[in-house]
């Protein structure tokens, strides 16, 4: 399949392809030869976005071609070149394939169009399980979770591990441990809460720990659901990102092409939400995750089957959102 070789090729660039790098260059390169050859008039804008246009494109999709230096082949490259193939089948459709700059360490291109569309849907491989634990194919994301992000400090004093007795002791990784629980029990329903970075002081085997940080992360679809998560785990979050909601005709579209289709939030930060937050109606499909789920690592996998419906869907989608 077409999309599949597509994929291997801007792998084959480099498995890391760090935003306004050589290597995001490249991708950005071989994405404009093929939105030539799809009928597409291409420029750049001031931002380093790619834009591939057919008409009057007020309809948008498109994804990132830069990749986290752990990356799979899907992440962001599975959105552009499922864009590019249904521009080309939708070759009477006034449409923009839009290849965004720097979304894994931003995102940064796409806060930076100088312009924007009337609609704008993403397509992008899931980064999580859901749908293949549902048996489904597709999914449609109806919003991105919001976000809060902070770190907690626990001071307990340093003592000789081999004498200091253990009711003497203030051990302050204890106390930590103690947190690293309550965060995993706070996050209900659909809410996720994640220590994943500790750092002990002085970090020594035959010390007891006198300063433990921890990082807390927790993310929740509805801005009182963040509030209840913050309040529950008790920590002054550092920032925040607020939920977004899709919404309009892209949304609509897609309901249309896939009745019944799951529908789900995304926990991970995309171009499509920095769209949103600009005003731009706008929707997310998100294709079948195989190997778990994995995300951001070399086994990161959607089956041909799948990516090949997942263009389909976006290719119906477009052609509704398109119509004059
Ligand atoms: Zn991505």
């Amino acid at each position: 399949m077409r999309a599949t070789h597509r994929l291997h090729e801007i792998a084959a660039i480099a498995q890391h392809r760090a935003g306004y790098s050589p290597e995001e260059d490249a991708a950005h390169e071989l994405a404009a030869g093929w939105m030539h050859a799809a009928g597409l008039e291409t420029h750049v804008d001031a931002g380093g976005n790619l834009h591939g246009r057919r008409g009057d494109a007020r309809v948008w999709s498109g994804s990132h071609l830069d990749s986290v230096p752990t990356a799979g082949r899907f992440d962001g490259a599975l959105g552009v070149v499922a864009a590019i193939e249904a521009a080309e089948r939708l070759p009477g459709a006034p449409l923009g394939v839009v290849v965004f700059r720097a979304e894994e360490t931003g995102p940064l291109g796409s806060r930076r169009l100088d312009e924007l569309p009337a609609a704008f849907v993403e397509l992008h491989i899931e980064q999580g399980p859901v749908l293949a634990g549902l048996g489904q194919a597709l999914g449609i994301v109806t919003g991105v979770a919001g976000q809060t992000r902070g770190a907690v400090v626990f001071e307990g004093r340093a003592d000789h591990a081999g004498t200091t007795p253990m009711d003497a002791r203030d051990d302050a990784l204890v106390a930590a441990a103690t947190f690293v629980l309550r965060v995993r029990e706070s996050a209900r329903g659909s809410a996720v809460a994640t220590v994943g970075a500790v750092e002990v002081e002085p970090n020594a085997v035959n010390v007891v720990p006198a300063r433990v940080t921890v990082s807390v992360d927790a993310r929740a679809r509805t801005s009182a659901e963040l509030d209840e998560l913050v309040a529950a785990i008790g920590f002054e979050p550092g920032s925040r990102v607020e939920p977004v909601a899709f919404s309009g005709a892209p949304l609509a579209a897609l309901r249309a092409v896939l009745p019944g289709a799951p529908e789900l939030v995304s926990g991970a930060g995309h171009d499509a939400m920095v769209l949103a937050e600009a005003g731009v109606p706008t929707a997310m499909l998100f294709v079948r995750s195989l190997n778990g789920g994995v995300s951001h690592h070399p086994d990161e996998l959607s089956s041909d089957e799948d990516v090949a419906r997942g263009i389909d869907a976006l290719t119906a989608a477009l052609d509704r959102l398109a119509l004059p």
